[in-house]
C-alpha cells in the first residue's frame, strides 16, 4: 500500500495517527467489514451472506416458534463450521490489539460475533459483543451454555437436527443476537456511555446501518467525539465523519499505527 499513496490519503493517515496520540478514551467500532480480510463474508457486501439466505427466514420468533427452522440452522452451523473455526484475525484486528498494548484503547464495540478481537489478544473484558458471540450455544430457558464445538460434536454424534437443552429441555440457539432479538442490555449501556465519553471514535468494517448498533458513532459524535471511518464503501455515517478513508482495514489500519508508533512512541 505505501508505495501507492497519494497525498490525501497520506494526511489522512497522519491526522488520525496524531488524534490517536491526542485521545485519552478511543473507542473502536467494529462490523462484519473488519472480519472479511480473515474469510469472513460480510451480510450487504456483492457476494456476502444475504446474496445466499433470506434474512427473513431466520427471525428470532420464527426460530423459536418453528421446528423446521431450527432444523434448517443447525444444519447451517454444521457445514459453516470450516469457515468459522478457519478464520483467524487479520492485520486489521492484529492493529487494534496493538493499540491496547501501546496503551492507546479504551474498547472495542463490535457487532461481530466472530471472537477475532480476543483471538487478537484483547482481553474479553475491553470487548463488547452487541450481536453475541456464535463461539457460544446458550439454552434460551435455563441459559447453560456450552462451546459451539461442543454442541456440533453433540449433532453428530446423536444424529438430532433439532437439539434440546440437555439440562431442561428447552430449545438452544448460538449466543448471539437474531434478527426480532431482545438485545443484551448490559452491553447496549456500557456502549452507549463508552461511545458518549470517547474523545476518539475509530468505525471499520460497518455500513452503520444496523440499529442501535449504528447510533454509537452518532452518539460519540454528538457528544464532541472525534469520528473516523475506515470502509470500503459508503457508510450511513459518512455525512458525519471528521475522517472518511475508503479502503480496507487490514491495509489502513496498520499504516495508522505505523505512523502513530513511528512518531509519538519513538
Ligand atoms: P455489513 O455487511 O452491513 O457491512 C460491512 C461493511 O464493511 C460494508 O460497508 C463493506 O463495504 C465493508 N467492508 C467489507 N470488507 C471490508 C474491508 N476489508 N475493510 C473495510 N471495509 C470493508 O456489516 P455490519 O454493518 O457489521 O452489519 C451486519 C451484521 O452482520 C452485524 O450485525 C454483525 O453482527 C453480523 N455479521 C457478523 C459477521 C462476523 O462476525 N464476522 C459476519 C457477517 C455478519
Amino acid at each position: 500500500m505505501a508505495e501507492s499513496l497519494d497525498t490525501n490519503l497520506e494526511a489522512a493517515l497522519e491526522l488520525v495517527a496524531r488524534w490517536i496520540n491526542e485521545s485519552q478514551r478511543m473507542v473502536v467500532f467494529t462490523g462484519a467489514g473488519v472480519s472479511t480480510e480473515s474469510g469472513i463474508p460480510d451480510f450487504r457486501s456483492p457476494g456476502g451472506v444475504w446474496s445466499k439466505y433470506d434474512p427473513s427466514e431466520f427471525t428470532f420468533d420464527k426460530f423459536v416458534s418453528n421446528p423446521e427452522v431450527r432444523k434448517k440452522r443447525w444444519r447451517l452451523f454444521l457445514e459453516e463450521e470450516a469457515m468459522w473455526t478457519a478464520a483467524r484475525p487479520n492485520p486489521a484486528h492484529l492493529a487494534v490489539a496493538e493499540l491496547q498494548r501501546l496503551g492507546k484503547l479504551r474498547a472495542v464495540i463490535t457487532q461481530n460475533i466472530d471472537g477475532l478481537h480476543q483471538e487478537a489478544g484483547l482481553p474479553d473484558e475491553l470487548v463488547i459483543e452487541l450481536h453475541g458471540t456464535n463461539r457460544f450455544v446458550a439454552c434460551l430457558s435455563c441459559s447453560a451454555r456450552w462451546p459451539s464445538a461442543e454442541v456440533r460434536e453433540r449433532l453428530r454424534r446423536e444424529r438430532i437436527e433439532d437439539p434440546p437443552c440437555p439440562e431442561c429441555g428447552g430449545i438452544i440457539k448460538t449466543a448471539t443476537v437474531s434478527f426480532g432479538q431482545q438485545m443484551p442490555e448490559k452491553e447496549v449501556r456500557e456502549s452507549e456511555r463508552l461511545s458518549r465519553e470517547a474523545d476518539l471514535m475509530l468505525v471499520m468494517g460497518s455500513t452503520l446501518v444496523v440499529h442501535p448498533a449504528a447510533i454509537m458513532p452518532m452518539i460519540a459524535k454528538e457528544a464532541g467525539g472525534r469520528v473516523v471511518i475506515i470502509n470500503l464503501s459508503e457508510t450511513a455515517g459518512d455525512r458525519y465523519a471528521e475522517i472518511v478513508i475508503r479502503g480496507k482495514a487490514g491495509e489502513v489500519l496498520p499504516e495508522v499505527v505505523k505512523r502513530f508508533r513511528k512518531k509519538f512512541m519513538t
